[in-house]
């Protein structure tokens, strides 16, 4: 694969020389992502340093032909930053990582695309604000990679998801021009809400420059627990039961007896290792009496619902070590076989325990190993199959589970992705969910922003 040594000159004379990869070492490393797919080395990887760079470094790709895939930090588990086929152009965003603005009065900020998730909600942080989503790979994530694929996190059933917090943004067309939509303000109706048409779009229709964030002030207290079951569906029960009585946790986790033995023998965290499943809840608000009192109802609730242990967490320190837990669920279950390959079906709530037994029986049908955890209180389980990707007879055998998965959740009018986008693993599924006039509908915009067809070719939307 290669690129004309006169383009690559080019993008050296504009995007400087430490800038413009066209190395086979460096290369393999824009070849894959977190989803388990066939790698694509890109012909070129393009680090523009600035935001006007970026905009060139667009516009020469797509005169030129080759097409481009962003890339943040590589870690969406769906295939989005797998480069297309053939010679192509990877844009990284590590280059573009300032924070531009903090607004403290008027509660927003605005970031440039490559600013890492932790990096952003600890500035936020120290000028007394919060910024709530916070998926489980935020210490590498990127803020570009969050809106593009609508990130979601532990705290999306109080405080919503990325697309909650996106107030506005700049983004390069297919020539490098800039297109604004949104603003500082908390209410805009200027122009169509282009916004939103960019958040999920997985690189396939143009590429963000800066991103305006709204923030919050912090909750004044907090309160975090661990209830630990018996048996996986009474979990399940006791998360459809909380919704059901009108209590919003900001924080409702699921881990399966599988995660919480993977992650104690890799953190040693203090799970109760003989549990069938826990849920780690917080609640949160503005008084300590106000959150004192939702902690007892969740308690309650547990308690009903079969929960054989409750336990709070009485300091920051032990809070924080469950959480750790928590976030490294897949990274536990990972040291257990050679691949993963994780799911992110999402279900109404009240079907949750209907979904967590078809993925139970799903698993002992095709004889295999799975861990479950995931956004309880959102509907959104990662079912974790733990396999060896080399072994194409077991692997025939996951790829069949992954279908029964998706049925599964469409079956119990869920999704196919809460928050891990389509990208080229789910795009075959696409119509299923929907119908033929939407996937249609959806070529003619793609088709209208992108006339060559080279933002991101194969995703999403085939
Ligand atoms: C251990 C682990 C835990 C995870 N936990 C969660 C979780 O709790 N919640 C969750 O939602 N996800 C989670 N994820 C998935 C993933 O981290 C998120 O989807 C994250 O948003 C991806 O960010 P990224 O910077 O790695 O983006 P990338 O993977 O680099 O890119 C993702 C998509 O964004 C596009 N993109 C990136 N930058 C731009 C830009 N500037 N303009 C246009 N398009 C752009 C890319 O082309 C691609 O389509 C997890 C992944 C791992 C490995």
């Amino acid at each position: 694969m290669s690129v004309p040594k006169s383009l690559v000159a080019d993008f050296r004379k504009v995007l400087g020389g430490d800038s413009v990869f066209v190395e086979e070492a460096d290369l393999l490393c824009y070849a894959y992502d977190s989803a388990v797919l066939e790698q694509q080395k890109p012909a070129v990887a393009l680090a523009p340093s600035t935001r006007e760079l970026l905009g060139r470094a667009v516009a020469m790709c797509y005169q030129a032909g080759l097409p481009i895939t962003v890339r943040g930090s590589g870690t969406n588990l769906s295939g989005a930053t797998v480069p297309a086929p053939g010679d192509s152009a990877v844009i990284l965003t590590s280059k573009l990582n300032r924070i531009l603005e903090i607004n403290a009065r008027d509660l927003y900020a605005v970031v440039e695309p490559g600013v890492v998730t932790a990096r952003f909600a600890e500035a936020a942080a120290a000028e007394g604000l919060f910024y709530p989503p916070d998926p489980g790979s935020r210490e590498v994530s990127t803020l570009g990679g969050n809106v593009a694929l609508n990130a979601g996190g532990l705290r999306g059933l109080k405080y919503g998801v990325t697309k909650d917090y996106v107030m506005g943004m700049e983004f390069f067309d297919h020539r490098g021009e800039t297109v604004k939509t949104g603003s500082r303000t908390i209410k805009c109706v200027t122009g169509y809400n282009l916004a939103g048409l960019m958040l999920a779009s997985e690189g396939t229709l143009g590429v963000f420059s800066s991103i305006i964030l709204k923030l919050l002030p912090p909750p004044k207290a907090s309160k975090a627990m661990l209830a630990a079951f018996k048996r996986f569906r009474d979990a399940a029960e006791a998360v459809a039961e909380t919704v059901a009585a009108r209590i919003l946790p900001c924080t409702l986790e699921f881990m399966d007896a599988k995660c919480i033995r993977a992650a104690e023998s890799f953190l040693n965290a203090g799970l109760p290792t003989d549990a069938g499943a826990i849920l780690l809840i917080e609640v949160d608000g503005g008084s300590a009496e106000g959150v004192a009192s939702d902690a007892e109802e969740v308690k309650a609730v547990c308690l009903k619902c079969g929960a054989s242990e409750i336990r709070e967490a009485d300091d920051h320190r032990e809070k924080a070590r469950l959480w750790e837990a928590r976030r490294n669920a897949l990274p536990s279950l990972a040291r257990l076989r050679p691949t993963t390959v994780l799911e992110d079906a999402t279900v109404p709530r009240s079907r949750l325990p209907e979904m967590v037994e078809a993925v139970a029986s799903l698993a002992a049908r095709h004889n295999l190993e799975v861990g479950v955890f995931g956004h309880a209180g959102d509907g959104n389980l990662h079912p974790t199959i733990l396999c060896d990707r080399r072994d194409p007879e077991e692997f025939a055998r996951v790829e069949a589970m992954v279908d029964g998965i998706f049925e599964a959740a469409l079956g119990l009018q869920g999704t196919l992705s809460g928050e891990h986008g389509i990208g080229l693993a789910k795009a075959r599924w696409m119509e299923k969910e929907t119908n033929r006039a939407t996937v249609e509908f959806s070529k003619r915009i793609r088709g209208a922003l992108d006339p060559k067809g080279l933002f991101n070719p194969g995703k999403k939307i085939v």
